[in-house]
């Protein structure tokens, strides 16, 4: 039987048109038609169940070209890779979650969220947020536009600990796409990577030489042993392109052991840590806050 042609503007997608499925969908925002098997989707969504029993919509709905079911969430190129989940044409489609790519993981959570796919949801999330190959800077955009709190730490963190001349022009692009207080947040994060590499520096300054305790009485040891371990924290402590965490930092004074040793070592390591690196966390957790401020209010 020949097809009599769709409205004008509107093109049949090659993949996901099959003349013989049952309900005719228009994807708006890209005008293109697919024809799918309703029921085999209507199994894994809610929304489309309901849908396909007429409680929603105008009748003779789905039924043609010229009167489809509007699918007003999405673009094609995430139907593309959403579709796959419901309608798998090879192996690889209906592997784990984790095997896919952040782009086409992002494309699931966001249509399975708009067809009430709960469990695909879930599945999709799960596979985002251990996924090795989500870029930090991609997941802090996608995080504030899709208001997931749970992202933003490790994406923050991982931003902080790679030098901002090494960003990538697409990282870059992605955090110059969302704003913190008014301005674009990669300015806000250049500033604050500025801040700790200033304070890096001058922390190294501050505690390079061991202060001497009233009652110590071989300050030369403290001084030579303060020495050994000042050196190989600095190492790590002003290394811009692997980066040091202040978790990373106390665990590097605290591998030194320098607990059966005189209270000159006890003073510096304290101070070291109570002050200077509790200082770098609390930036660290107010950009965290502000980054949440702006994500409701966007
Ligand atoms: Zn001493």
């Amino acid at each position: 039987m020949e097809m009599p042609e769709p409205e004008a503007g509107w093109l049949r997608h090659p993949v996901f048109y099959n003349p013989t499925d049952n309900a005719v969908f228009l994807v708006v925002m890209s005008d293109v038609l697919i024809r799918v098997s309703s029921a085999q989707w209507a199994h894994r969504s809610p929304f489309i169940k309901t849908l396909m029993h007429g409680h929603l919509g105008k009748p003779g709905e789905g039924e043609s070209d010229k009167c489809p079911i509007p699918l007003l969430v999405g673009t094609m190129p995430e139907y593309e890779d959403f579709l796959t989940i419901i309608f798998p044409r090879c192996a690889r489609d209906i592997g784990a979650m984790s095997e896919r790519e952040p782009r086409e993981l992002l494309a699931i959570f966001k249509l399975t969220s708009y067809f009430d796919m709960h469990e695909d949801h879930s599945l999709a999330y799960d596979a985002l947020t251990a996924h090795p190959n989500f870029d930090p800077a991609y997941k802090l955009l996608s995080g504030h536009k899709l208001k997931i709190p749970e992202w933003r730490d490790p994406a923050l963190r991982a931003l902080l600990s790679i030098g901002t001349d090494k960003l990538s022009a697409q990282q870059k692009e992605w955090l110059h796409g969302f704003e913190v207080d008014g301005q674009a947040f990669y300015l806000t994060l250049a500033e604050l990577r500025a801040w700790l590499f200033r304070n890096r520096l001058e922390i190294t300054e501050t505690y390079a030489q061991c202060q001497k305790h009233v009652t110590c009485r071989s300050h030369a040891l403290c001084e030579s042993t303060w020495s050994r371990i000042w050196t190989g924290f600095v190492r790590h402590w002003l290394h811009s392109s692997s980066g040091c965490s202040e978790e990373r930092a106390r665990e590097i004074l605290r591998a030194a052991d320098i607990d059966g040793l005189g209270p000159c070592l006890h003073g510096m390591r304290d101070s070291l840590t109570e002050k200077a690196l509790l200082q770098e966390e609390e930036k660290i957790q107010l950009l965290l806050h502000m980054l949440e401020s702006a994500s409701h209010s966007s």
